[in-house]
Formats: structure tokens, sequence, C-alpha cells
């Protein structure tokens, strides 16, 4: 005889099916649910839609007692408050568009155990207020959403969060989870230390965007031509991002564009609001339409059919790249991360971090940023073997889905012409710019390098078997791996680094990536 299953309404798969209406958890959403539930601490670290707020919602409801959840985005939270009571699930927030009224309904639903989650602000929280009343409530778990809010280093820092670290001094027996979709090494780590996790449990999971091709490649110098051909050959007619540094060059991109017939629409934060909105709602509505955007396009874009997203410019950041790229294929459908980048990107984002008004320590955070997304670029291995790691993820096995996968590239002994490359810079006085050095490598006798006498150096044309493009590459990959620095001063002259040493000696060899690609290798013909 078969015996009928126990029905528990608060097991967490219960809950799941009957109040979310989802058959199954994702991972790992169950293994959080159940650290929770015995008490333990989690930090939760899955990309945007990765299904986060599951993982404190359930173990809340199925525990005695109300889950607090720290949120900075009221408007967020509102909607996540409302969604929740449509599912019927008791959920609340406190927050200052509240009237007192309201306030003291929720407060009374609180303390009399009607309440399975409470969302509130960080800086409403932290009041001796709030603190007192959740004393006299009976709280079942906190949790910390946008937890990378707590990192100084990153973009989002909100002070406040700092303060957080009391929960666990004023609750210790209270369980915490910290969710993030930031999930660099640096900022867990910051997390951990600064919201008193050490003893969390790690969940990361999901950041691999197995649909998405990953292509990188150095421009040819004329990244517009390159892009149209890459729209017309492999996503005609369909919705695309197009992504520039500056905004002039937004409009230079989109006029371009249409002008080849394409529908391309310009968005970004020098266009009046009406004109933006317009813009999204035609790219979020009409089929096959491209926004060519500078980063303030995307935030809270969900659209599912992005067939491609491109890069014209080098990303600032690896994470840039990452939430960037990651508005393509949100169905699952094959889509395509395009980039193009060139010597001056690395320059230009170089002298931006230096002129930035930063502090010397957010500038070094910045450059080693900048270093990590220039050796994406410039590898030669797997793109997702060298992608995800920075997200906690490794990948054992290369993915067969990236350019370098599918067409890797050649290496070549690069050592000579970088000795050349580098005794020119020091020979001619670590003052002067890329162009201009490549003139005297190449044996250029203008009048300007006989102004300065440099046509009687050594180093003189001594690089004439080189193209112009193949010591841009060169000079590219020396500066990408810090061997050569750009110069404060923001006119583009390059100095040495101590790390060059090594190679000028001769002692390391210095493989580089050859700049074009081999063709596709031909199958053979099958015999049977
Ligand atoms: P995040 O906070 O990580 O950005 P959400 O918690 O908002 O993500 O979840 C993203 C979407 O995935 C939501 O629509 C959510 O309902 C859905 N989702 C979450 N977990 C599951 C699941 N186990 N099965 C199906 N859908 C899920
Ligand atoms: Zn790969």
């Amino acid at each position: 005889t078969k015996t009928a299953p126990i029905m528990d309404d608060q097991a967490p798969l219960n809950i799941l099916r009957n109040t979310f209406g989802y058959d199954r958890f994702r991972s790992p959403q169950d293994e959080v649910i159940q650290t929770l539930l015995e008490g333990g601490d989690a930090l939760v670290l899955m990309p945007t839609g990765g299904g986060k707020s599951l993982c404190y919602q359930i173990p809340a409801m199925a525990m005695p007692g109300t889950g607090v959840v720290v949120s900075p985005l009221i408007a967020l939270m509102q909607d996540q408050v409302a969604a929740l009571q449509q599912a019927g699930v008791r959920a609340a927030c406190l927050n200052s568009s509240l009237t007192l009224d309201a306030v003291r309904a929720v407060e009374s639903q609180l303390l009399s155990g009607r309440l399975d989650l409470l969302y509130i602000a960080p800086e409403r929280l932290l009041t001796e207020r709030t603190l007192t009343l959740l004393e006299r409530a009976r709280i079942n778990l906190f949790a910390i959403d946008e937890a990378h809010c707590v990192s100084q280093w990153g973009h989002d820092f909100r002070p406040e969060y700092i303060r957080l670290s009391l929960l666990a001094e004023r609750w210790p027996q209270v369980p915490r989870i910290a969710l993030t979709a930031t999930a660099d090494a640096r900022t867990r780590e910051e997390i951990r230390g600064r919201l008193g996790l050490d003893q969390a449990r790690v969940f990361i999971s999901g950041f691999d965007r197995p649909n998405i091709r990953y292509r990188i490649h150095q421009s040819t110098g004329n990244a517009r031509r390159d892009l149209l051909r890459f729209i017309r050959d492999t996503h005609p007619d369909e919705a695309g991002i197009v992504y520039c540094l500056s905004r002039k060059r937004v409009d230079e991109v989109a006029h371009w564009l249409t002008g080849q017939g394409l529908t391309a629409l310009p968005y970004h934060a020098g266009l009046s609001a009406a004109v933006r909105e317009a813009h999204q709602r035609r790219f979020l509505n009409e089929e096959g339409i491209i926004i060519v955007a500078t980063i303030a396009f995307g935030m809270g874009i969900d659209k599912p059919n992005v067939r491609f997203v491109a890069h014209l410019n080098l990303p600032k950041s690896i994470e840039a790249y990452y939430q960037e790229t990651g508005r393509a294929g949100r169905d699952g459908l094959a889509a395509d991360a395009w980039m193009s980048y060139g010597l001056q990107d690395v320059i230009t984002l170089r002298q931006m971090v230096d002129a930035s008004e930063a502090d010397e320590a957010h500038k070094r955070v910045e450059r080693h940023k900048l270093d990590a997304m220039l050796g994406l670029c410039e590898s030669v291995a797997c793109r997702r073997q060298t992608l995800l790691p920075y997200f906690g993820e490794p990948l054992p096995e290369p993915c067969g889905n990236c350019d370098n996968c599918l067409e890797p590239p050649q290496t070549w002994d690069g050592t000579i012409p970088a000795q050349m490359a580098l005794s020119c810079v020091h020979r001619t006085g670590q003052r002067f710019g890329v162009n201009y050095l490549l003139d005297v490598l190449r044996g250029k006798a203008d009048e300007r390098i006989k102004g300065f006498g440099h046509d009687r150096l050594g180093v003189f044309g001594i690089g004439r078997d080189l193209t112009v493009n193949e010591w841009r590459g060169i000079f590219r990959q020396l500066i990408a791996r810090g061997l050569l620095t750009v110069d404060l001063e923001g006119h583009g002259g390059l100095h040495l680094n101590p790390s060059c040493r090594p190679v000028l000696r001769g002692e390391v060899p210095l493989m580089l990536r050859k700049e074009t690609r081999p063709p596709k290798p031909s199958r053979e013909p099958r015999r049977s």
C-alpha cells in the first residue's frame, strides 16, 4: 500500500510550489535555504535574475517569526512587497514614505508575529528606535541585499552599510544572509569582513552565460566598419546594444549606422529625458532596433531577445564588461558579445583614472581593474576560463563558445621587437607617445625627429620590418602587461616600468598574440 506523502505547509519545497508557483529550486537555492534553517550564515553571489530573493523569503516564511530584509532601493522594495502580498505572503516595509498610522500598523503586525517579511532601508534600520522595535520582536533572519554596497571600492558604496555589522553583535543567534550580484574576490572578502560573515557559507553560481559567444579583437583601425560587417553578417534585423565611451561617439556611431540603413538610436545622459524614454520604448517594443549608448543605458532594462552587445571601446573593468554583455541573450538563445578595442582606449582609460579626483588607493584599484580587463582582452586562452574565475566560478574545460576556442589565436615570440620598443622609449627620454616612437623605430626622418637628433640614435630605423599596425599592437600589449606606463601629465608619453627589465635583459621571452587571425581551419572531407 502507498503511504500518503507528508504534507508540511512550512516545508521549503511546498512554499516554493504553493506560494511562488515554481516546480523546483534552482541550484543553490535549496542549499542556501537549508543553511539558514539550520541557523548558519550565508553569502550568496548570483547574477541579477539568478533568483536571490527566494533564498531568504522562503526560510523567513518557513520559520516562526519575521525575516528582516535590508535593501537600499526603496522603489524596488515597494515592488517586491506588493508582489509578495499579491502571492499571499505577509510582507511589509518600513520607509520614509509611510504615514505614521501605516508605520504603527506595521509595528503592531511585527510585534504580534503576523509578519513573515519586513523590508527596511539601512538608514532606517540603524536608528535606535527601529533597533529597539526589532529587539521586542521575534526575528528569524536578517537578509542584507545588495551587500556590495559595503565595499568602499565599488561604485555603490553606502557608508551606512558598514554599520550593519552591529546586527551580528546585537543578534548573534539570528542567521544572516548577504546577497549580491557583484562577485569579484575583493568585494567578496570585504563583505565577509565588514558584515561579520567569516563563518558564512559562500554560494557562488550562475555567472556563466553559456549562450553568449564572446569575441574580443583589436580594432583594425575602422571599428565602425567592422561593427557594421558583424551586424550585417550575423544579426541583420535583430535587436542589439552598442556601447561607446563618450556621448560624442554615441551620436556619431548612431548617425553613421542609420546612414547605412540600420535603425540605430542614440542613448546617453546628454539627451533630454523625453528622447531617452522614447528611444528606450522603441527598443523594448519594436523589433530590430539597435541602441547606441554610453554605459548610462541598461540599468533595469530587461529585454529578453537582445541578440548582441557590441563594445566599440574597452570597458573599464571585467565587472563592467560582464554586466554590459550580460544584457544579451536573456532568453537563453544564442547571442554575441562582440568587442573591438585599440591602443587609444587603453591610453584614454589610463588617463581617465589618473586624472580622476579619487585618492591614490582608489586609483590603484581602478588601475588593477583595468589591467584585469586588458588581461582578458589579450589572453590567448578560453575567454570563459579567464572571465569566470574572476567571479569565483572557475570553468574546468575550455568552453567551445568563444573566439579563442573556436579560432585559437596564434602567438609569436615578440621578445626582440619588445626590446626594440622598450629601448626606443628609453633612448628618446621616456616622454614621447606611441606615434612618435613608432616613427623613430620605422626610421621616418621627419623634422621633429631630426630636431631632437633622434635620427642619430641606434634604435632609429631598426623596426622597419614591422608595419605601423604591428608596432601599435606591440606597444598595446606592452602597456597591457604593465611594462610601459602612460604618462601622468596626459600627453600620452610612455615610460618604462621596473617590470620591463627582465624582458630587456632577455631573461624572459615575451609571447605576443598575433594580430591577424588565421583563417578557420577547413574540415577534412569525411571518408567512409
Ligand atoms: P535576483 O534577485 O537574483 O536578481 P530574483 O530573485 O528577482 O533574482 O529572481 C529572478 C526571477 O527568477 C524572478 O522572476 C523569480 O521569480 C524567478 N525564479 C527564482 N527562483 C526560481 C525557481 N526556482 N524556479 C523558477 N523561477 C525562479
Ligand atoms: Zn572558450
